[in-house]
C-alpha cells in the first residue's frame, strides 16, 4: 500500500481546537487513506542546527507558544513514539546524519495541531524529524528525497508549515484572505510543486520571497513534500487552498493520492 505524503499549512495554534474548512479537510485527507503504521512529522517549530528524529517511546507533548487560552497550553495528545521508525529514518537518509533524540524535544504543536484533527484517537505511533536551520533548501529537498521509500513502508509522511509566513505582516481584519503578493507567492509555489517539485528552489528569486519567507522555518516542511514528489514521479494534488489574515497561506498538498481509487 502507498501511503500519500502531504504537506498541511498549520496555521494558528487555535486550529487545534477549531473545526474550519482546512481543519475538516486534514480530518478528511487522513480517512480517505489506508491506516498508516506510523507518522514522521516534519514540523516548522522543531528548527534547530541539525538534523535529528525524536526516539522516545512516549514523546512528551511540547506547548511552544505563549498567549493563547488554557485548555490549548495544557493540550495532550498521549501517543506513542516509534523508536522503530526513528532508527529506519536514520539508516535510510544515510551518509546524512541524524541524531537520535531521547530528551530535547517531543511532539510540537506543528504536528499535535493536525493530528488532533487527523487522528484524534492518537493511536498511530508518531516520529517527528527536525529540520535543520543552518543547512540550504537543497538539502532538504535532497533529504525528502531519500524518505520518499516510507510511502510505500506505511509511514504517513506529513510535513506541517505554511507556504507564506509572515507574522509581522498579519491583518487581523482578513481572516479569510491573503495580500496581493502573499497570493502570488502561493500560486508560483503552487506552480512548482504541480509541475516541477525538484525546482522549488526557484522561488528563492521571486520578489516576494522576502515578505511571503522572512524565515524559513515554515516553509522548509514544504522542501521535504516536494522532495518526495520529485524522488517518486507520484503526482501531487492541491488539497485545499487558500491565504488567511493576509499574511499566512494556508495550502495544502498531497503527493500519491490514488485517483483510481
Ligand atoms: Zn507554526
Amino acid at each position: 500500500m502507498t501511503i500519500p505524503a502531504a504537506f498541511i499549512g498549520h496555521g494558528s495554534p487555535m486550529n487545534a481546537l477549531e473545526v474550519n474548512r482546512f481543519t475538516t479537510m486534514w480530518s478528511e485527507f487522513a480517512q480517505s487513506m489506508e491506516r498508516p503504521r506510523a507518522i514522521l512529522a516534519i514540523s516548522a517549530h522543531w528548527f534547530i542546527n541539525a538534523t535529528a528524529v525524536t526516539s522516545q517511546s512516549r514523546p512528551r507533548i511540547i506547548h511552544d507558544f505563549y498567549g493563547f487560552p488554557q485548555e490549548l497550553s495544557q493540550f495532550e495528545y498521549p501517543v506513542d513514539g516509534s523508536p522503530d521508525l526513528a532508527k529506519q529514518v536514520a539508516e535510510l537518509v544515510e551518509p546524512t546524519w541524524v541524531g537520535l533524540d531521547q530528551d530535547s524535544w517531543g511532539i510540537d504543536h506543528g504536528t499535535w495541531s493536525v493530528l488532533a484533527h487527523a487522528f484524534p484517537s492518537a493511536d498511530v505511533p508518531v516520529v517527528q524529524l527536525a529540520i535543520d536551520a543552518n543547512k540550504p533548501l537543497a538539502y532538504h529537498l535532497e533529504l525528502g528525497s531519500k524518505l520518499a521509500p516510507l510511502m510505500d513502508d506505511g509511514v504517513w509522511i506529513m510535513a506541517s508549515g505554511n507556504v507564506v509566513h509572515n507574522l509581522r505582516a498579519i491583518d487581523w481584519n482578513n481572516p479569510e484572505g491573503g495580500f496581493d503578493w502573499a497570493q502570488r507567492f502561493d500560486d508560483d509555489a503552487r506552480q512548482l510543486m504541480l509541475e516541477t517539485p525538484a525546482e522549488l528552489g526557484a522561488l528563492q528569486e521571486s520578489d516576494d520571497w522576502r515578505l511571503a519567507v522572512p524565515t524559513t522555518d515554515h516553509f522548509l516542511p514544504l522542501a521535504y513534500i516536494a522532495g518526495i514528489a520529485a524522488a517518486s514521479g507520484k503526482s501531487t494534488d492541491v488539497l485545499i487552498d487558500g491565504c488567511t489574515m493576509g499574511s499566512l497561506s494556508m495550502t495544502a498538498y498531497g503527493v500519491g493520492i490514488n485517483h483510481a481509487a
